[in-house]
């Protein structure tokens, strides 16, 4: 398992050292392991100017897999857009052809008081959202700001082909077939055309999934849906910008961005994997970040690239089991709880694994 460790900024570098002492655990039972690092975000910036260097490109190209903390920091946000870290995401998503972006929101039943919502609507939660990531208006021609008629317009274009609707479309079905059977596909097709193509395409690859009962669902409602009833949920799919949204939304009904891991695949599985988090600047370095999103990453890698399903769950039996334990990080504790740090939180994983 060729593995490149890519930090980033912010808690991207806590997060990480205490998702890589897994894989130093794995490799220690007998897994032939390899770890390289590398920089990207505003760490890179800083070292090469650029957000997505030309060597990590090198570096992340020969690698099965890689693991990611997070990028970007208040003290980039003044740079030119093209040098701003999220570039660096963008850019490594699209260098690597990353189109489908695999988001399980999961409530852990230990955590049900951690949701901002009632106990009853969320326990159990377990949905999983596919968003498609290299497409959309986040990446369409034109773009920009320019003068017209004698004042400022910004532009974006929203475009989708009928063959990155079909991929995804799949990943999706393939998705809801391994667990419920039950895809919500999400779109605006009363307003954009651009998504009535999305539900046609994705209506067409249906036919191919008799097994998996398909529904379609407009943004606005879906974003309500969530917080109504998101256990109405099994997979959900939608394009970038929706998935987005929709995914932070989904994220937050489980009490603790800190706890999500995600994993990003190409047509090969190999995958990037990082937290759904950010790079946290007002608990960086404060060993106050929750580090089991990250490591939770890792046991997706082990299902998505690697195919060590075993590994997977051991991974995530210990961090249920650190849970039940009663060990939380300050995100998820409840008043009066003991609140560990990163790495004794870290630790207490590492001990029951
Ligand atoms: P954020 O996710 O970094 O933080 C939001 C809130 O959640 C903060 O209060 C933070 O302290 C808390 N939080 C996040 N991760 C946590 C963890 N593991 N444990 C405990 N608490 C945690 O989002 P933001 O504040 O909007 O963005 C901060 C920076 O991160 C910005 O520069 C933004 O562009 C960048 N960002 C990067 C990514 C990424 O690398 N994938 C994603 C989102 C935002």
């Amino acid at each position: 398992m060729n593995i490149a460790i890519l930090p980033g900024d912010g808690i991207g570098p806590e997060i990480v050292s205490q998702a890589s002492r897994l894989l130093d655990a794995l490799k220690a039972d007998g897994f032939k392991i390899e770890l390289e690092y590398g920089s990207i975000g505003g760490c890179a910036v800083d070292a090469t100017g650029e957000p997505y260097p030309e060597v990590t490109h090198q570096l992340v190209s020969q690698a099965d897999a890689v693991l990611l903390g997070a990028v970007g920091g208040p003290q980039y946000d003044a740079l030119p857009r093209a040098q701003r870290p999220e570039k660096g995401l963008l850019a490594i998503r699209k260098a690597l052809n990353l189109f489908a972006n695999l988001r399980p929101a999961m409530l852990y039943p230990e955590l049900a008081t951690a949701s901002s919502l009632k106990p009853e609507i969320v326990a159990g939660l377990d949905i999983m959202i596919v968003r498609e990531l290299t497409g959309d208006i986040y990446f369409g021609e034109p773009r920009g700001i320019e003068t017209r008629n004698g004042q400022r317009v910004g532009f974006n274009t929203m475009i989708y082909s009928e063959s990155e609707i079909q991929r995804i479309a799949h990943i999706a079905f393939q998705a809801a077939l391994k667990r419920n059977r039950k895809l919500c596909s999400v779109d605006k097709m009363n307003v954009l055309e651009c998504t009535q193509l999305w539900r046609d395409i994705i209506e067409e690859v249906g036919q191919e999934y008799p097994d998996v009962s398909l529904s379609h669902m407009l943004v606005d409602n879906a974003a309500m849906q969530l917080v109504r009833d998101p256990k109405q949920f099994d997979v959900i799919v939608t394009g970038n910008m929706f998935g987005d949204i929709l995914s932070d939304e989904a994220s937050m009904l489980t009490g603790s961005i800190g706890m999500l891991p995600s994993a990003s695949l190409d047509h090969n599985n190999k995958g990037l994997y990082e937290p759904i988090h950010g790079s946290a600047p007002d608990i960086a370095g404060k060993n106050l970040a929750n580090p089991l999103a990250t490591m939770l990453s890792v046991a997706m890698m082990m299902r998505y690239t690697f195919n060590q399903e075993e590994v997977a769950k051991r991974i995530e039996d210990a961090v249920k089991k650190v849970l039940a334990q009663g060990l939380r990080t300050r995100d998820i504790a409840s008043e009066g709880t003991p609140i560990l740090g990163t790495c004794e939180m870290g630790d207490a994983v590492l001990a029951v694994l």
